[in-house]
């Protein structure tokens, strides 16, 4: 071994799901919006040039910032905009969880937090789901470092309640809890009404799956102003240019399209409802999701067996090899005629075996 060996940060990354190299596969494995952004992007898009690409980009990303305070109802301090809600989010817990105590997140999660507490050293503590999936907001009743969980969460879709929420904060007044609504316009009601009365919240988004632009990379969270003018002082002690000057701009024209994303995640809601009815005849049980994917087990198959035969028949899933979920499919909704091969397939293969 070399001495330098020693000095080294050595981490388990996270593994994003798979973006196959072929074109004609039927991609339901990463939860993004089967539908194009909005045609104000495309607009958008259209009118840029390269000449502007010499200068840095607006360090500040005003324009973006403005559109989502707009958007969001709250003053333009209260917004950081990020690359993507996981720059965000590895920004809040570099800024905000630095206690000695565990900091407090769901067995069952978003699989990067373990990942950036690991990478930061940051101790922490899972709280179980209870057996039909869900948060219980009294685990969260105890001493910590902060607090942090999806709502809807992730993978399993299932949805915490205002009121939940509100516990949650109430018991927790003294660190930072974070509620990360990378799901939340698929049937939740955003906890963004709670900012007021609790100084310790942070809310977090994405443009990744209701604004279907997650290969832009646009994040944001929305806090009291305090909270935001500390998670700035670290992002510019890091990397003071994070969104580049056609993010700001898309960005911008997607979060001005009010009516294409009403209209868009109403089709994903309906696709959903109807994808819960028809997988629920093919034998399958699942949380109640309100996000846009569901969270499946087959009474008969294996949940590896499935992911398998349809990833060679086209059709990507998530699976994830872990305890307690590894007879589990993450099924993104995708358009009603991509869910209808699914379906089709399904329908098929269960037959048979
Ligand atoms: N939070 C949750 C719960 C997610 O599932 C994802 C998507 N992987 C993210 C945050 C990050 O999304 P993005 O960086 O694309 O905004």
């Amino acid at each position: 071994m070399k001495k330098w060996e020693a000095n080294i940060r050595k981490v388990t990354p996270y593994v994003p799901g798979e973006q196959p190299k072929r074109a004609d596969v039927i991609k339901l494995n990463t939860n993004e919006n089967p539908y194009p952004p909005s045609p104000k992007v495309a607009e958008a898009l259209r009118q840029i040039s390269a000449e502007p690409m010499r200068k840095y980009p607006d360090p500040e990303a005003r324009q973006l910032v403005e559109a989502i305070a707009r958007e969001e109802g709250v003053r333009q301090e209260q917004i950081f905009v990020g690359v993507g809600s996981d720059d965000v989010l590895a920004m809040i817990f570099l800024t905000f969880f630095n206690s000695e105590k565990p900091i407090l997140f769901p067995d069952i999660t978003y699989s990067f937090y373990d990942v950036w507490a690991d990478m930061l050293r940051i101790p922490y503590e899972q709280q179980p789901l209870n057996d039909a999936f869900e948060i219980e907001s009294r685990d969260y009743d105890k001493e910590n470092g902060g607090v942090i969980f999806p709502n809807p969460n992730a993978p399993t879709g299932a949805l915490l309640g205002l009121s939940a929420i509100e516990d949650i904060l109430a018991h927790n007044q003294d660190v930072i809890v974070v509620v990360d609504e990378a799901y939340i316009d698929f049937g939740g009601t955003t906890c963004t009404g709670l900012l007021d009365s609790y100084e310790n919240l942070i809310v977090v988004k994405t443009f990744s799956k209701s604004r279907s632009m997650a290969g832009m990379r646009i994040g944001y969270a929305i806090a009291g102003e305090e909270l935001i003018r500390y998670l700035n002082d670290v992002k510019y002690s890091f990397n003071s240019y994070t969104m580049n000057q056609a993010a700001i701009l898309l960005g911008t024209a997607a979060a001005e399209d009010r009516a294409y994303f009403e209209e868009t995640r109403q089709k994903i809601i309906a696709t959903r409802e109807q994808a819960k009815k028809e997988l629920k005849r093919l034998g399958f049980s699942f949380a109640d999701s309100q996000a846009n994917f569901l969270f499946v087990t087959h009474e008969r198959v294996p949940a590896e067996e499935l992911f398998t035969v349809l990833k060679e028949q086209g059709i990507y899933v998530r699976y994830f090899k872990k305890p307690r979920i590894d007879n589990y499919l993450r099924i993104t909704i995708g358009t009603d005629e991509e869910m209808g091969q699914l379906y089709a397939f399904l329908r098929d293969y269960l037959k048979k075996r």
